[in-house]
């Protein structure tokens, strides 16, 4: 996996004792993600002010942690105080336990039944919302001879995973005569938090979640773990924390929209004061360097398909990434990247593993010059919500897409 890569400068024997701030030892590297562990310690910190000390933080790492790595993130997050994981799948979870994190893992995704054992075996919270997972379960716990903790996962109108309020009682009376297999947990995931500032199909959920709720406590069941709030709702409605939160994005100091930032700015009663509102702060720049610099005539064509064409004598720096790093081909002609401080926009079309971009306007552009893809270079930035909009995508995409191959490195 890609968080194999990950390496943290702060425990690199080359720089243990020493006082001075440490230096970034890049110079080997053509492309590569710097992590900031004050900015995702301080993201945090803000959602832990968002919840309280009484509601458990869950930190969301699928996805090799949205793309910014799972091993140093996954660390980061237990150092600032985040009390258990959220994943996906269940080799992410076990990735986790091989790398040494004794924490809670709910992994929300299905677990195919063949290997269920694998996962009572790794002593992992498992979201269930068919019977076949019940039962299976209740077969590899009793011939283990040991337990295992679910959290049922009910539908209330995202119509993805869950199940159906139909359905509900048949799998409650199913559990009840599973001692084995423990409801720990209920839960369910809005559909439209953040893409709107209009919540009342969010509100049409949390009725439908307390309902569910009321139905399971009936069945005789006291669940530990009701949850229900991703990020945006976390943020924006402390109605939803119940007794944990699960949050990815905005751990990675995202907001989830511009409608939930929006949405958390004009709710000035609710949650952290609007002089928080700066709280949230990427943690990931993406940098590369240019791998070389020439001078073309006007009227020449660059890259593939001859898409581009100069019309003045230009500079041109390549730069060895491409869409098999993450760069997306859709960024061909259009996105601007940083060098020196100064935008210089792709021209051509993306390839591979190179991309040109025009440096014309910038004086003194150097063989091994750094880039900065994502992130900031002096006073200007490149965000990954720019890139998303140029690609008809959402800043997720654009972070959960940065291959697993390039080299993390945390750099404070
Ligand atoms: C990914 C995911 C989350 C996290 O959502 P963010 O918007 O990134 O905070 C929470 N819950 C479920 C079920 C998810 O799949």
């Amino acid at each position: 996996m890609g968080s194999m890569h990950g390496t943290d400068l702060k425990r690199s024997p080359a720089i243990e004792g020493s006082t001075a701030k440490p230096r970034l030892d890049t110079g080997h590297l053509s492309s590569w993600i710097e992590l900031s562990r004050s900015a995702h310690h301080g993201n945090l910190a803000f959602l832990r002010r968002c919840v309280g000390h009484g509601v458990e933080l869950s930190a969301v790492v699928k996805s090799n942690a949205y793309g910014h790595g799972l091993e140093l993130m996954a660390a980061s997050a237990v150092e600032a105080g985040a009390d258990s994981f959220c994943v996906h799948a269940l080799d992410e979870a076990l990735s986790l336990r091989k790398l040494g994190f004794p924490q809670d893992i709910l992994v929300m995704g299905h677990v195919p039944l063949a290997r269920l054992g694998e996962a009572v075996e790794h002593d992992l919270r498992l979201v269930v919302y068919n019977p076949e997972t019940v039962d299976r379960l209740a077969q590899e716990t009793s011939s283990k001879g040991r337990s295992v903790r679910v959290h049922l996962k009910v539908e209330t109108g995202t119509h993805r995973q869950g199940v159906e309020g139909a359905a509900l009682d048949g799998i409650l009376t199913r559990l009840k005569a599973l001692p084995r297999v423990q409801l720990e947990g209920v839960y369910t995931h809005f559909a439209n938090i953040e893409d709107t500032t209009d919540h009342h199909y969010a509100r049409r959920q949390m009725a439908r979640f307390r309902a569910a709720l009321e139905t399971v406590e009936r069945a005789g069941f006291a669940p530990s773990k009701r949850h229900a709030a991703c990020s945006a709702a976390t943020v924006l409605f402390p109605e939803t924390h119940f007794d944990l939160v699960r949050v990815g994005i905005s751990q990675y100091g995202f907001w989830s929209s511009k409608e939930t930032l929006l949405s958390h700015e004009h709710s000035a009663s609710a949650g952290p004061s609007p002089s928080e509102i700066g709280s949230l702060a990427p943690v990931l720049t993406w940098k590369t360097r240019v791998s070389q610099v020439k001078s073309v005539e006007a009227g020449a064509a660059v890259g593939y398909g001859c898409t581009f064409v100069t019309t003045r004598p230009s500079r041109i720096a390549i730069l060895p990434i491409g869409y098999s790093d993450g760069y997306d081909r859709g960024l061909s002609s259009s996105a601007h990247v940083l060098i020196r401080g100064r935008r210089a926009q792709v021209c051509g079309r993306v390839c591979m593993n190179l991309t040109m971009v025009d440096v014309t306007d910038i004086p003194d552009v150097q063989l091994e010059d750094e880039v900065v893809l994502i992130g900031r270079q002096g006073d200007a930035e490149i965000s990954a919500d720019y890139l998303a909009g140029l690609t008809g995508t959402i800043h997720y995409e654009i972070v959960t897409r940065l291959a697993a191959h390039l080299p993390r490195l945390m750099v404070d």
